[in-house]
């Protein structure tokens, strides 16, 4: 009988948790994993936020995280979890985003170095990029080997760290609010500038959201193979589940065995002190559902992407994602509205495959 979810109607249901299941017992449902898991890819941040995401963490089996925060919020969490968070180092977006993509960031990255101890560098490089600058120099900063990312990169590089990178959106988003290619370049653009850094600097690189197309296990093997210091994350939590469930079971186990070592598990949550206060009426019609109003629903938003997650990889659970995918409504909103969800296609890996994707390969490439 394969994997279910056993509380199932325990709980209201919501956007993280369509299921109405009770994460705190589904995480003691699972098996045991087979090592502490590393998560390569999150955004913890919070006071408030943090120790929940850390109850969320115990009980899923995480050991360690790698997080995403502006610098004036680095210190915050770095009393709140020590030595369980490192750093890497992230541009300030809600300052003024001219200065905090060029020379900001500059002092950015050298802050969290000496500060923080950070060894990677997050260099974000989504489509809407240029959406936020247009003009005659947008060139100065948009394309990804463009001068102020070479800037950012040799900096980097000087101060020994490595680079994690967004390199593009899921193909729901090509298909929609990026259609127009003559703005965004197609799905396939965002990689040219993508192979030349690559080139350039030796990394390691750590591309973000299996590099971007998870659809694509056979380009994802190309790139792969052409860039031997290119290694994927696995978060984005409804875009991996929704597109990995698409692939045969033997065809992911193919993937990760011929890649091992290269693939960081990582979810991309997102915490905040924001999904603790009451929202109103207008942030409650908001299609992202996925928000939180408070401590318990904060809870079931971040322990669902590791439910999720661990479901996938290690159970033979075949059923509807427990999270609501609004990337389902934007493409064909005659068949969805904002609680529908993908198949979740559990691929039961084996446990030395489980290794390296929960530590092994963070730990090799960490030193
Ligand atoms: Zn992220």
């Amino acid at each position: 009988m394969s994997f279910t979810f056993a509380t199932s109607g325990s709980r209201p249901a919501s956007a993280a948790n369509r299921f109405g299941v009770d994460y705190h017992a589904e995480a003691a449902r699972l098996p045991a994993p087979p090592v502490r898991i590393l998560d390569a890819h999150a955004h913890i941040n919070g006071a408030k936020a943090i120790p929940i995401w850390r109850e969320a963490a115990d009980l899923y089996g995480i050991d360690r995280v790698f997080t995403m925060v502006r610098l004036s919020d680095a210190p915050l969490v770095k009393d709140l979890l020590g030595d369980r968070a490192r750093f890497i180092a992230f541009p300030d977006f809600r300052a003024d985003r001219e200065k905090s993509m060029k020379e900001g960031f500059l002092a950015d990255i050298q802050a969290f170095h000496d500060r923080f101890g950070a060894r990677i560098v997050k260099l974000w490089n989504a489509p809407r990029m240029r959406d936020f600058f247009e003009g005659p120099s947008a060139g100065d900063v948009v394309p990804f080997d463009s001068p102020w990312r070479i800037r950012h990169a040799q900096l980097a590089e000087s101060l020994g760290m490595m680079f994690m990178v967004h390199v593009a959106d899921p193909d729901t988003w090509f298909a929609t609010k990026y259609s127009n290619a003559a703005r965004y370049g197609t799905k396939l653009d965002q990689y040219r500038s993508l192979r030349v850094m690559l080139d350039r600097f030796k990394g390691p690189w750590i591309a973000a959201h299996m590099g971007g197309w998870p659809e694509d296990l056979a380009f994802l093997s190309s790139l792969l193979a052409a860039h031997s210091n290119l290694y994927l994350d696995t978060s984005a939590t409804k875009w991996v589940v929704r597109e990995l469930s698409r692939h045969p079971r033997e065809a992911v186990i193919e993937f990760l065995t011929r890649w091992r070592g290269r693939i960081l598990f990582g979810s991309d949550i997102v915490t905040t002190d924001e999904h603790l206060t009451p929202k109103t009426e207008a942030q409650k019609a908001h299609p992202m559902g996925d928000l939180a109003d408070g401590p318990e629903a904060a809870f079931d938003l971040y322990a669902s992407r590791y439910l999720a997650l661990r479901t996938m990889w290690e159970t033979d659970y075949e059923g509807e994602s427990p999270i609501a995918d609004p990337d389902l409504m934007m493409v064909d909103p005659a068949r969805h509205d904002a609680m529908s969800a993908p198949a979740l296609h559990g691929f039961a890996l084996p446990p030395d495959l489980l290794n390296d994707l929960y530590a092994g390969a963070v730990a090799t490439l960490m030193g």
